[in-house]
C-alpha cells in the first residue's frame, strides 16, 4: 500500500510513523520545514482532563505515548500537574468545573477538585485568594512541541518513511478523464499516484481539499503566547477559566498564552507577531495569577482551527482521501493518539463515528468557539 501524507506537523509525522511501522510505503509532503506549521508555535500544554469518554481515551493514549517517546531523538516530556480554576463571581465556570470533574473521574482520569488551602500549600507562589473552584489533573505535562515533531519525523524516516520538505503538494479534482485524481499528488516536481492520501495540513486543510472539490467546514483563527525571562517560581500548569489565559513552567521562566481572536483568518495572510492588547492583558493576568509581572522574552501568534461542533474532522472524506484537522486548540496534546488513529483507519478502515468528517456538508456557517473555554 502506498500512502501520501500532506503536512509534517505533529499529526502528520505521527501518522507517517504509524504507517511506516505497519510496512506501508509512506511519503510525507511538507510545504515548509517540519516545524513551520502550528506545531512549531504551540505552547506544549498536555493533559487528559476531558469529560467525554472518547476524548478521555484519546488524552490518555496521547500522554502514554508522549512518555513512551520521551528521551528519543532529543524529545523530552516533563510531567507536571494541570490546575484549572474559576474565580469568584464566575458561577457559570465554577459550576462547569464542579460538573466536569466527576465525569472525568468516571472516565478513569486522575483528577479531583482541590481546595484553595491545599493549592496554596503546594504552590505558595499562586494567588488563590479569589478562587471559587479549582481542579487538578495529575496525568499531565509539558514539552517543546517542535522537538516532538523533529523526533517523530526522524523516527518515521528511520522506520522507512520518506519526508520531502519544501515540497508543497496539491490534490486534484476528480473528472471523467482522471477518475482517481483525488489520490494523485501534484508537486513542483510532477505527479505521483497513491492508494490513499492523508491531508493533515493544519490551517491550510480547507484550501487543500477545496482544490479537489471536497468542501469541509474549518476556520483558522489566531491565538497568542509569550515566554518570560528566567525567574525562579514554582507553579503547575494553570488555566484560569475566568481570566481566559493559561501558563506553564518554561525553562526557568513561564510560558503564558491564549489571546484568542475568534475571527476566521486566511492561512497565508495573518499577523505572526503578538498584539499589544495581548501583551498588556498578560501583565494583568500575571498580577492576578502570581501577584507580579515579568520581563518578556518572546511573544508570537499562531493559528488554531475550529469546526462547527468543536470536534475534529478525522476520517475518510472522499474515497481514499482522509482528513485530520480541526483540533480547537487541542491538537498538539492529542497528536500522538490522533495520528495513530488515522493511520489505523487508513489501513483497517475503522474510524470514530463522532469525528467522521462526512457528518457535515462542508458549507455550514458557524461561530468560532474558544477551545479552552469551559463556560
Ligand atoms: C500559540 C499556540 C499555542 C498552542 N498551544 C497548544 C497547546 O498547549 N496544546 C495543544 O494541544 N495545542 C496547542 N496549540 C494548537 C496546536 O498547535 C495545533 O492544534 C497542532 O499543532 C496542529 O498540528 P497539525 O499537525 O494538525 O498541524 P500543523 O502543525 O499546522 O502542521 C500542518 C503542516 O502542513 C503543512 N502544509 C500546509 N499546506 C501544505 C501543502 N499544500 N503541502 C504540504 N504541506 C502543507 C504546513 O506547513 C504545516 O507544517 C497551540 C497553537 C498555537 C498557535
Amino acid at each position: 500500500m502506498r500512502v501520501a501524507v500532506l503536512g509534517a506537523g505533529a499529526v502528520g509525522v505521527t501518522a507517517a510513523l504509524e504507517l511506516a511501522s505497519q510496512d506501508v510505503d509512506v511519503t510525507v509532503y511538507e510545504q515548509g520545514t517540519i516545524e513551520s506549521g502550528s506545531s512549531g508555535r504551540a505552547a506544549g500544554v498536555c493533559y487528559d482532563a476531558y469529560a467525554g469518554r472518547i476524548d478521555a481515551r484519546i488524552g490518555d493514549r496521547a500522554l502514554a505515548r508522549f512518555q513512551e517517546f520521551s528521551g528519543m531523538n532529543g524529545f523530552d516530556f516533563t510531567l507536571c500537574p494541570y490546575v484549572w480554576l474559576a474565580r469568584e463571581n464566575d458561577e457559570k465556570r465554577a459550576a462547569a468545573i464542579r460538573e466536569q470533574v466527576p465525569r472525568m473521574r468516571a472516565n478513569g482520569r486522575d483528577v479531583s477538585l482541590i481546595d484553595s488551602e491545599t493549592l496554596r500549600e503546594r504552590y505558595p507562589a499562586l494567588n488563590v485568594d479569589s478562587v471559587a473552584v479549582a481542579a487538578i489533573a495529575r496525568n499531565a505535562g509539558h514539552t517543546d512541541p517542535a522537538s516532538y515533531v523533529r523526533a517523530v519525523a526522524d523516527h518515521a524516516v528511520e522506520t522507512g518513511a520518506t519526508i520531502l520538505t519544501n515540497t508543497p503538494a496539491t490534490l486534484r479534482a476528480q473528472s471523467e478523464t482522471i477518475p482517481n485524481a483525488n489520490t494523485e499528488i501534484e508537486t513542483p516536481d510532477g505527479h505521483e499516484s497513491f492508494d490513499a492520501v492523508l491531508v493533515a495540513t493544519g490551517a491550510h486543510t480547507k484550501h487543500v481539499l477545496a482544490a479537489a472539490d471536497i468542501p469541509i467546514p474549518l476556520k483558522p483563527y489566531r491565538v497568542q503566547a509569550l515566554t518570560t525571562e528566567p525567574i525562579a517560581i514554582d507553579v503547575p500548569m494553570l488555566f484560569d477559566a475566568t481570566g481566559g489565559y493559561y501558563l506553564r513552567p518554561h525553562g526557568d521562566g513561564l510560558l503564558v498564552g491564549d489571546g484568542t481572536e475568534p475571527i476566521e483568518r486566511d492561512p497565508d495572510g495573518w499577523k505572526r507577531e503578538a498584539d499589544e492588547w495581548f501583551l498588556e492583558a498578560i501583565e494583568t493576568h500575571l498580577e492576578t495569577a502570581v501577584g507580579r509581572t515579568f520581563a518578556r522574552d518572546r511573544a508570537w501568534a499562531g493559528l488554531c482551527t475550529a469546526t462547527p461542533d468543536g470536534d475534529p474532522l478525522l476520517g475518510e472524506i472522499a474515497p481514499n482521501v482522509f482528513v485530520a484537522a480541526g483540533w480547537q486548540g487541542h491538537g498538539f496534546m492529542r497528536a500522538p493518539a490522533l495520528g495513530e488513529m488515522i493511520a489505523e483507519q487508513i489501513v483497517d478502515g475503522d474510524g470514530i463515528e463522532a469525528f467522521d468528517p462526512k457528518r457535515f456538508d462542508g458549507d455550514e456557517t458557524f461561530e468560532i468557539r474558544e477551545g479552552m473555554d469551559i463556560g
